[in-house]
């Protein structure tokens, strides 16, 4: 069993990593390598300026694996999605009870196909999906990581339909160009029934917060709390499982090692997302368990990831890597900002209690900066493995010149970059152009199981200063740059 108790070193160690979650807010200049007793950091003061690594003023290199047509595509859809006022009406529709009626919902999902669904997904079965990864590994040189994006399930008998498709997904990467697939993404909701997650997290949190209290199908894990995670989801002692609950979650953790076994068979890695913090304690609980038992021979199959909005990431990343060394465990992780901030923030408030996530965008970018730093000291130092998802060029540029700090070959796997299908086009090939290995998140599935992603995207994208932004402008810049070339 992981333990709680943590040792005197290990609270100094936790001490000088949460300093720098106060330390200065997000700058190219600002962030410093994290501060460890135990392990000096590496020095940085020949920091290598960000924007001598990656290019993105070159338009013409940047988007020269685009055709046109295409390139005009994306550039209407990513202004069609800055609309506030089209997304507003797009959103409230998808969410009314207007999508029952079989007309109008026919309608809608034919349109939302035709504009936002192709843009940002990447069909809606395995085999699309397989094409689009050799699209873009041939036309660009970018990987793919395939997401059969359900979520939510709620019963036993759709996980285990859902578990047919991921391993059909799996299966379908072997037929795929070699390296072209980088890894296979899994939310543990679609494969374990979310009211037995929530349970579940009810009960690790409570045994955090009082160690007598005991589990005994609890397997061994990497802490999964800081002394900063929210509590306030589990305010009574729950109930301990029931014969069936447990027996469910015994089949949670059958489909998931079946999944692992049949990426190991693969040699695929598989990632698995991060989702709304109410059932994140038994996701990370899944996540880890597997990965002590597959993660071997310093070949990390397993990724789990952190959402760096949360105020305990950084405390969190940090005991979960320490815990995974001293047990040998090559751990890899997926680092993002987090996609749930409105509902984590509705849940929090209508519980009278403050939101998990940092109360600036500021210290989030600090804390995503602060642990891809800490990951890529890692790596430099021989072990972990991190995929730095993120459209935030600010983030990637510095990450790039911190790896080339350290020492980092570019084509070293364990560092790789990741940026949603249709968004950050110029960052994935700004990164990819400096020799970077570069994954698309491919959400494949049918159209109306897709809704809560395509609804993640379009609040992310909404507004003339979305992380669209510099997407919109640099496609600009490249379609005004070629029509006046075509023009004699
Ligand atoms: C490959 C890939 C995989 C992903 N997997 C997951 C996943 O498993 N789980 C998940 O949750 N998300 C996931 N995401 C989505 C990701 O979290 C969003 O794309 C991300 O939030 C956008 O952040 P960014 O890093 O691109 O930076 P930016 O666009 O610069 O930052 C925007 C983000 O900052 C944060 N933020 C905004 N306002 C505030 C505020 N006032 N205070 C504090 N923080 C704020 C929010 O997280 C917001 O999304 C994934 C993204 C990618 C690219």
């Amino acid at each position: 069993m992981a333990t709680r108790v943590i040792s005197p070193k290990l609270l100094q160690n936790l001490r000088c990593f949460t300093r720098s979650l106060n330390s200065s807010p997000s700058s190219i200049t600002a962030v410093s390598p994290l501060n460890f007793a135990e392990k000096p950091p590496i020095d940085s003061t020949t920091t290598t300026s960000p924007d001598s690594i990656v290019d993105l003023d070159d338009v013409s290199k940047l988007f020269a694996s685009i055709p046109t047509g295409k390139l005009l595509r994306s550039a209407i859809n990513l202004h069609m999605a800055a609309i506030d006022p089209m997304v507003d009406v797009g959103m409230w529709v998808m969410r009314s009870k207007l999508m029952e009626t079989v007309v109008l919902r026919d309608v809608v999902l034919g349109s939302i196909k035709r504009t936002f669904f192709e843009h940002f997904c990447a069909g809606e079965d395995v085999e699309e999906a397989g094409r689009a990864v050799k699209r873009i590994w041939g036309g660009a040189g970018l990987r793919g990581m395939l997401v059969y994006g359900v979520e939510n399930a709620n019963d036993n008998e759709s996980c285990d339909r859902n578990l047919e498709v991921f391993l059909r997904t799996v299966e379908s990467a072997k037929s795929l160009p070699p390296s072209s697939v980088s890894f296979i993404v899994v939310k543990i909701t679609a494969i374990c029934p979310i009211v037995l997650l929530e349970r579940v997290s009810d009960l690790l949190r409570w045994e955090y917060k009082d160690p007598s209290f005991v589990l005994p199908w609890k397997l061994n894990t990497f802490p999964i709390f800081s002394d900063s995670s929210p509590f306030y989801h589990t305010l009574k002692k729950p109930d301990p499982l029931a014969p069936q609950e447990e027996h469910d979650l015994q089949l949670g953790h059958q489909r998931l090692q079946k999944i692992c076994q049949k990426c190991l068979e693969a040699n695929v890695p598989l990632l698995v997302d991060a989702e709304d913090t109410f059932v994140q304690p038994a996701i990370d609980y899944l996540a880890y368990s597997s990965a002590i038992m597959y993660n071997k021979d310093n070949n990390p199959i397993i990724f789990g990831t952190i959402q760096a909005y949360l105020k305990d990431a950084k405390q969190r990343l940090f005991l979960a890597t320490e815990a995974a060394e001293k047990m040998g465990v090559s751990m890899g992780f997926k680092l993002v900002r987090g996609a749930y901030m409105s509902s984590e923030v509705r849940l929090a408030s209508s519980l009278g209690f403050e939101p998990p996530i940092h109360k600036s965008i500021q210290e989030t970018h600090a804390c995503y900066n602060d642990c891809a730093s800490f990951m890529l000291e890692k790596i430099a130092g021989g072990s972990g493995a991190v995929v730095l998802a993120t459209h935030n060029v600010e983030s990637g540029k510095l990450a790039a010149a911190k790896a080339h700090d350290l020492g980092i070959r570019t084509d070293n796997g364990r560092l790789q970059f990741a940026q949603l299908y249709g968004m950050s086009e110029a960052l994935s090939f700004g990164l990819r152009n400096a020799g970077f290995i570069v994954s698309k998140y491919l959400q494949f599935g049918p159209i109306e199981r897709l809704i809560p992603f395509l609804l993640r995207r379009a609040e992310e994208n909404r507004g003339f200063l979305s992380s669209s932004t510099v997407d919109r402008q640099l496609m600009s810049k490249e379609l005004k740059r070629r029509l006046k070339a075509a023009i004699p």
